[in-house]
Parts: C-alpha cells; structure tokens; sequence
C-alpha cells in the first residue's frame, strides 16, 4: 500500500486491536500536508497542548500516547477524591479526545514500548508532557521502615493508581506526622482526618475508604522546614481544614505573634492566606466557632521550622516510632528564605510518616535532553533545547508546581512555540509522516494492544455503574488486567 493510501485509510477495531478499515478517516494534500504530532502523556499538559494545536491549526492531527490504558494523569490519580469540582476539566479533555483530528492511545509506554526515535520517524513533532512519575526522598535513616510512606504513594493509593492498591497503610496509631507545607500536606491530613460519611460520597477506592473508616489517626502535624510566610499552601485547602467537621485547628499563636505588622505588605493571595492564619491561631472562637471546637475529636498543627533529621524506630525496631526533627533557623526574607539547621532537636511521637516534599521527573530517553538537576527538560518556551522538532509541557517542562491552570498556560505557551515554528519554517513539516500506521505495526510486532478513546469510555460507564450502587460517583478500576479487560469488551 503506498504512503499515500495509508495516510488517507481509516481504521477499525479487530480483536480489541485497531485495524484497516474501508472508509476514509481525514484527507491530506500535497499542498496542505498533516502535521503529525505525537504528544507524549494524557494528563493535563498533553490534552491542554493538544486542544491548542488543533484549535489554531487545521491541518494537525494529533496523537496522544499514555502509558496507562486510561487517561488524564494526575486528575484522575492526584487530585484528591473530595475534590469533585477540579476533575471538572475531564470534559473538556474528553471534547478534544472525540476532535476528529485526535486520537488517544492507551496502554502504550512510550520508552519501553516504543522509543523516542521510532516515534521521531512517524511523526514532525514530538510533545514530551509526561509529568513528574516519581517522589523526591527524604534521605535521612529509617525512611525505609514500615509505616513510613511517600505522599505520592499515599495518594496513589487512596486514588486507585494500580502500582500504589497494594499500600495498605498502617493507620493504627493515633499521630500522623506528615513531612511538607504545601497543597499535598493540607490533601494529605484532610483524607486522614475526614468524617467517613463525607469521604463515602466521593470517588476515593474501596479499599482505602475501609481502611480510613477502622483508622485511629486523630491527630496530625503537618512540619515544614521554614515558617508561616513561607508555607506553599494555598488558602482554599487552609480553609477546608480549619473548617473540617470534627476536627480543630492547633495553631500554637507563638508562630504568628509578630506577624501583623509584615502581612500589610505582602502580595494579596499570600496576605490573604497569612490573615487567615493569623486569624486562627490569635483570636478567641466564640459562639458557634467555640462549640464546633470543643465538639472536636481530632485535631490538626502545623509545626514551623523544623527539617526531619531521622525517623526513630519504635521500641520492638520493627517500625516507625517517631521522628527527629532538627530545629532551624531562616535565612532572607520573605518566601526566599532558607531555612539552615541548628544544634536543637525535637523529638515527635507518631505512628506514621508522609513525606510529601514533591515530586520528581526523570529522564525518559538518552536522546532526549534532561537537567538532572532541576528535573526538568531543558527548554526555551516549550522547544526541547537542542532538539529541533521536541517540545515540552507541563511539570516535566517546569518542575513538579503549580496547579491545573498554571499547567494550562505553559502548555499554550509551548503549542504557541510548535505554531510559531510551522510558520516560520524552522520546522521542516513537508516530508509525509506515517504517524499512527507506523508506530502500530511495531506495537503489533510487540504484543501491545493500544487502548482508544472509546476503549476508555468504556471503562468509565462501567466504573460509574459500579460507583452508582453504593451512592458513589465512580468505584475504580485498580488494575491493568481490569482495564484491559473492560477496554476490549
Ligand atoms: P500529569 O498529570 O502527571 O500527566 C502526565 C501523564 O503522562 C500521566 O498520565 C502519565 O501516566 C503519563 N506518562 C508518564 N510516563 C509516560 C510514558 N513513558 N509514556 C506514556 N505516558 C507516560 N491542581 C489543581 O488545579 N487542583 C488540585 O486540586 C490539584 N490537586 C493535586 C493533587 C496532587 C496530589 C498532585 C500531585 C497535584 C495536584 N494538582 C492539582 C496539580 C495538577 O495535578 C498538575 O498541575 C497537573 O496534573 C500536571 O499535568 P502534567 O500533564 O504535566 O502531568
């Protein structure tokens, strides 16, 4: 068949895989040739720059390569289950994934199933948005003990990511230490300490909402390094934990004395966020305020200062017993200041340790540029330096920060950089490009069987209707045989 007629067939599906079929899918012509472009990863980034590509483009056709059989990333697997409101943006992804010009392929893991060079030979443009897979470590002695977990797992687990079902926390003491200040920490200590009623109505797994139902966490420390200016969480997530049914709020007013006086010059969001906790921790509750904290059987701190030295094992060694904490004093000012430790020590008693001190890229392909030292791919608005024809988006373009929104612009910024170049003619886009027919013959070759679109809408009726006898919006799929298995029906 010539490169032509491959170009111009479209496909169905034979045996759960796609095949051939008789009609035609899209038309390309000389004069107007399809950008092939291969966006690498489902989460917000890939979907964000694909939207744009295909809004402000017309001869694009995009292919989005997951290496999970469902998509959307860290909406699905990070947001946290009582957060209903933010996975919102799943139907606007699911808009562009039935775009004519789109094509989501699951199951495909892009590095290992197929490389950076093969998809380089089948399409113009490649668009790394591979996120951040992996947690940054702790580093100290007894990380490793049982009942010592990262965030990432953690959330991992209460979300169903199949490489995290298995956790099993062990929730059976009392105090939670959770290493962190940022918008992970606040979800973190909010799913330890919610009201089960509450987490029932959710999407959380079945298996994590039994084992936070028999949890005897009532109390939970969130420490961070540096101080109360300097905290990375956000004043909706502080909101809803002062304001967590069951749950008081133990900010010790030492940390906040003093405070007034800076909090008129900051920012707004962060002056916003530093009245709020000044609020809470220095003024009296009267009324209903008092009543709801002394009907309160749990609790919630913050500790300021503090850097994790080592995690102490528990009398019989066999687990985490507490952790040390070196205390520090800031260097600089405001959010800049650094924190350095001093010759005092704190020891905390807990029973479990979250470290939730970010996440962490890796380097996909030797081909393919990365600072190991940042943790991102280097580039220069989205174009991969040194790498004509590979852009970036995302936390793998940006490091591991910043919410939906902020992924959204810098995954524009990096479609505008791929536009700009088609127009400029740096990139070369006039040689025909195999795309999908190309990588497919070699999945074949490989016993890899993509998942589409449908294959995943699939998953999710069938998720919805498991969800919707026990009053719950979804009841996950937690493994890839599942998946597979419903995505082929
Ligand atoms: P990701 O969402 O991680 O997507 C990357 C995708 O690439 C994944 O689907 C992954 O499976 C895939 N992939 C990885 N490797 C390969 C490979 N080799 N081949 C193929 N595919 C691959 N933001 C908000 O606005 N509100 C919130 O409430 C919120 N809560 C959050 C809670 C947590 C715990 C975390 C960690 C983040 C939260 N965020 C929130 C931030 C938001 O999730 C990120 O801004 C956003 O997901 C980053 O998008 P991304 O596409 O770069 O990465």
């Amino acid at each position: 068949m010539s490169v032509a007629a491959l170009l111009t067939r479209s496909w169905r599906r034979v045996s759960g895989c796609w095949a051939p079929g008789a009609g035609i899918r899209r038309l390309s012509s000389i004069a107007d040739p399809e950008i092939k472009v291969c966006v690498l990863g489902s989460g917000p980034a890939g979907f964000y720059t694909a939207q744009h590509l295909l809004k402000h483009h017309k001869s694009t056709v995009v292919d989005i390569y997951e290496k999970l059989p469902i998509p959307f990333g860290l909406v699905r697997f990070g947001v946290a289950p009582d957060h209903p409101e933010v996975k919102n943006v799943i139907n606007v992804f699911t808009q562009t994934a039935h775009l004519s010009r789109c094509s989501f392929y699951g199951n495909v893991t892009v590095g290992k199933d197929v490389s950076i060079e093969e998809l380089k030979q089948a399409y113009h443009v490649l668009v790394l948005s591979y996120g951040a897979e992996t947690n940054r470590i702790l580093g100290i002695p007894g990380e490793n003990l049982p009942g010592v977990y990262s965030g990432r797992a953690f959330v991992g687990w209460y979300n169903g990511l199949p490489e995290n079902r298995n956790l099993n926390p062990d929730l059976s003491s009392e105090t939670a230490v959770i290493v962190g200040h940022g918008n992970v920490a606040l979800d973190l200590a909010r799913i330890l300490l919610s009201p089960i009623d509450l987490l029932k109505k959710t999407d959380i797994t079945a298996n994590s909402l039994e084992a936070i139902e028999n949890s005897k966490v009532k109390r939970v420390i969130i420490v961070g390094r540096r101080g109360p200016l300097q905290v990375a969480f956000t004043i909706k997530e502080l909101r809803e934990m002062i304001k967590l049914p069951g749950t008081r709020s133990l900010l010790d007013p030492n940390d906040f004395e003093g405070l007034r006086h800076v909090v008129k010059d900051l920012p707004r969001p962060r002056k916003r966020l530093m009245e709020l906790l000044i609020k809470t921790a220095l003024e009296s509750n009267a009324g209903k305020e008092a009543e709801f904290q002394a009907a309160a059987t749990k609790e919630w701190s913050l500790r300021f200062q503090r850097s994790p030295l080592e995690i102490i094992p528990s009398n019989d060694g066999e687990r985490v017993g507490g952790i040390r904490l070196s205390v520090t004093k800031l260097k600089g000012s405001a959010e800049s200041a650094v924190a350095i430790q001093t010759e005092d020590v704190e020891d905390l008693e807990c029973g479990l340790v979250l470290s939730s001190i970010g996440y962490k890229s890796h380097p996909i392909d030797p081909s393919v540029p990365f600072d190991q030292q940042q943790g991102v791919i280097p580039n220069k608005l989205g174009r991969v330096l040194h790498a004509p024809g590979m852009y970036c988006s995302g936390w793998v373009k940006r490091g591991p920060a910043g919410v939906i929104a902020t992924t959204m612009n810098d995954s524009f910024e990096t479609a505008e950089s791929v536009l700009e170049d088609v127009q400029s003619g740096i990139l070369d886009v006039s040689a025909l490009k195999g795309g999908y027919k190309v990588i497919e013959a070699l999945l074949k070759q490989r016993g890899i069987c993509p998942v589409s679109f449908s294959g995943w809408e699939k998953i999710d009726s069938s998720e919805v209707t498991k969800g919707e006898k026990v009053g719950k919006p979804r009841e996950k799929l937690l493994t890839v045989k599942e998946m597979l298995e419903v995505a082929n029906q």
